[in-house]
Order: structure tokens, then sequence, then C-alpha cells
């Protein structure tokens, strides 16, 4: 295993943008990247628009998630990294069950 990661990660109001190690930059709308959150419950959303997830168990359930993933909030609270392979992403409204992988950053960046 050779890939490379972040060795920068900025978030603003509207992108997240990365650094990778051998020096390229990507950005990503966080717009985007909401829409394309990669969460079970988000992907549910996403693939059956008509069906509403199931509720998640814990109190922090929130009731937007039975809206639809795409009229959720795009602003970003904060990100962290998640062992060697992804960054997890704090959505405004709480949401943080996405996690993006490094392979999937690269490959939308
Ligand atoms: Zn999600």
């Amino acid at each position: 295993m050779n890939k490379k990661r972040p060795a920068e990660i900025g978030l603003s109001d509207t992108e997240l943008a990365i650094r990778w190690q051998d020096g390229s930059e990507n950005r990503y709308s966080l717009q985007e990247l909401r829409r394309n959150c990669p969460c079970a419950q988000c992907r549910a959303l996403r693939e059956e628009p008509g069906v509403q997830a199931p509720p998640a168990p814990g109190p922090l359930e929130l009731p937007m998630l039975n809206d639809t993933a795409a009229s959720a909030t795009a602003r970003a609270a904060g990100w962290e990294l998640v062992g060697r392979y992804g960054l997890r992403l704090t959505w405004a409204d709480g949401h943080d069950h996405g996690i993006y992988t490094f392979e999937y950053l690269r490959e939308e960046g």
C-alpha cells in the first residue's frame, strides 16, 4: 500500500480543500460532498427516495434525516481523520456518519 494521503486539509464555508502528499491539491464542494454522503442512512435515502430510512438508534437522531439528503445542510462544522484511509466530516446539523475514503476523494478530485 503506497497510496497518497492528505498532507493538509482545509475547510471553508463552502469547500473542503486537500493537499495530497505528492503536492497536488483538490477542492470539493461541501454541497456535493453532503449530497453524496457515503453513510448507510444517506445512501438508503438516495437509492429509495420514496422510502423513509429506518430510524437509527440513539438519542441524537435528527428529524431532518427523514427529509431528502439533498436538502440537508451543506455547512461543515469540522472533520477528523479516520484511521489511515478516510476523512469524517461533521456537518452543522450534527450529522457525522459519513466517512469519505481517500480513494473516493482522489477519484472525485
Ligand atoms: Zn449521511
